[in-house]
């Protein structure tokens, strides 16, 4: 699936909920919806070094939340186009973390690290800040 359709998801689920908010004169949403990790075949990339630090406290970051929706299946297209049957990943749970700090919501699938350590995809660097600076208290 493609970032730029995660994140039109994202924008949606947000509006009903902001529409359903202000009927009931709740708070509404505001968070920036930034989806990272949602390769596509079809599209380039950002690859490049990725520190190890980031990658051991993302696992941790997920291991202790909840993994709150599932995706559907997901093979890893690159691995297919590859020929590697084999050692293709699948993924179909996503994670969500909130910067309340700046606004921000991400979503990712647990696939990154599959598309980090084996495609040599670099996420966003305000997405790798953010985890580093993070608790570990604050995933959905
Ligand atoms: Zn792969």
């Amino acid at each position: 699936m493609k970032r730029l359709e995660v994140e039109e998801k994202m924008k949606n689920a947000r509006d009903s909920l902001n529409k359903f908010a202000i009927k009931n004169n709740h708070p509404t949403l505001s968070y920036k919806s930034v989806a990272v990790g949602y390769l596509d075949i079809t599209e380039e990339y950002p690859k490049g070094p990725v520190s190890q630090n980031f990658i051991n406290k993302l696992r941790h970051i997920c291991s202790n939340g909840l993994s709150l929706m599932s995706a559907g299946h997901h093979d890893c297209e690159f691995c297919i186009d590859e020929g590697n049957y084999e050692g293709r990943a699948t993924s179909c749970s996503e994670k969500i973390l909130i910067d309340k700090e700046n606004n921000i919501q991400y979503k990712f699938p647990e696939m990154i690290f599959h598309y980090i350590e084996e495609h040599g995809y670099q996420p966003p660097e305000d997405f790798v800040l953010f985890v580093m600076r993070m608790d570990g208290g604050m995933v959905i």
